[in-house]
């Protein structure tokens, strides 16, 4: 009989995740701090729980995916929190994207408890959390990754392993700086294009026949930015705090990311107003509305 799975933060990615796991017959009951959340995973068969405390109680096996490092420390580590009300021998998979040192603290904090820990940070786009489609970047203990495997399995088709822990979380930070840093690059060519009076398809499939070819231009912007849908998937506030955790990383290793620094102005400006909601592709239209062009779209134009 497989221990319940307590899944806290049921947001853009978490939802989708976590009702995988409830359709492939794992039994889950779920936590977020919004009501609505928590009624969209009880409605697709997941049990309701009125606080953390009772979610963990319940489990077994406690799955987190909260938005950056300070909601991970209070939901793991506070007097009320995880580590106070999982039984001995159990498993935490953090699968939040937030910084080294709050992975490894949590990870320590778990060793001194006799708990599990694996990191389990998530690659590609919350469409693909929908489809049971998503990869993941472990950082695990030979026991941990055991454990964690059929679960990991059941919300994802690549399970990439890192390293021991700590691992998963140092390589999505990796990952993220290359994808949001191509973002902002591919925002400011399309405005280059566009201003120029280039055909955003026609761009595309030249850059896409080309080493200038990027997962953002033929993958996220056209099926987000491209198609005018700006709802998140990945917000721009989340992408910046990726790219802070990139910086903070090459700050605290004494590595200078001069590209990474200025593509943080730029979302740093563009989580200024209401763009801080809107998808990471939006940073398209912050940049065509800075400089006065109207944003491309591919539906607009033969693709
Ligand atoms: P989100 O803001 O949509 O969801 C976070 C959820 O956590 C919210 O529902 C919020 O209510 C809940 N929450 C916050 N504090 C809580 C607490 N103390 N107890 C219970 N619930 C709490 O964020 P998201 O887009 O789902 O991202 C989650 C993590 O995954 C982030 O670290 C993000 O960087 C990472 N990520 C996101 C994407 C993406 O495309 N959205 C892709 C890969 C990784």
């Amino acid at each position: 009989m497989t221990d319940t799975i307590a899944f806290i933060g049921l947001g853009a990615m978490g939802l989708p995740m976590a009702s995988n796991l409830v359709r492939k017959g794992f039994p889950v009951i779920g936590f977020d701090l919004d009501r609505a959340k928590l009624d969209a995973l009880v409605a697709v068969g997941a049990k309701p729980a009125g606080s953390l405390a009772d979610a963990v109680r319940e489990a077994g096996i406690v799955i987190t995916m909260l938005p950056a490092p300070p909601h991970v420390r209070s939901v793991m580590l506070s007097p009320d929190g995880v580590l106070a009300h999982l039984r001995t021998g159990g498993l935490v998979i953090d699968m939040s994207t937030i910084d080294p040192a709050t992975t490894d603290d949590v990870a320590d904090a778990c060793r001194r408890k006799g708990q599990t820990f694996v990191d389990a940070p998530v690659g590609r786009l919350v469409s693909h959390a929908e489809r049971g489609e998503s990869l993941f970047m472990v950082g695990a203990s030979d026991e941990g990754h055991a454990r964690a495997l059929p679960l990991l399995q059941a919300m994802g088709t690549s399970i990439l392993r890192c390293g021991p822990e700590g691992s998963g979380t140092r390589t999505k930070i990796v990952n993220n700086y290359l994808a949001i840093v191509g973002a902002q690059l591919t925002a400011e060519a399309l405005l280059l294009g566009t201003k120029l009076g280039l055909n955003v398809a026609t761009m595309r499939d030249v850059a896409g026949g080309t080493t200038a070819t990027n997962g953002q231009l033929m993958i996220n912007f056209p099926s987000k930015v491209l198609k005018g849908d700006t709802a998140p998937g990945f917000t721009i506030d989340l992408a910046h705090k990726d790219l802070m955790l990139a910086l903070a990383a090459a700050s605290q290793q004494r590595l200078g990311l001069p590209v990474g620094q200025a593509a943080a102005s730029a979302l740093g400006a563009a989580r200024g107003g209401d763009y801080a909601g809107r998808d990471f592709s939006a940073l398209l239209d912050y940049a065509c509305e800075i400089a006065g062009v109207a944003p491309p779209r591919l539906s607009l134009q033969a693709s």
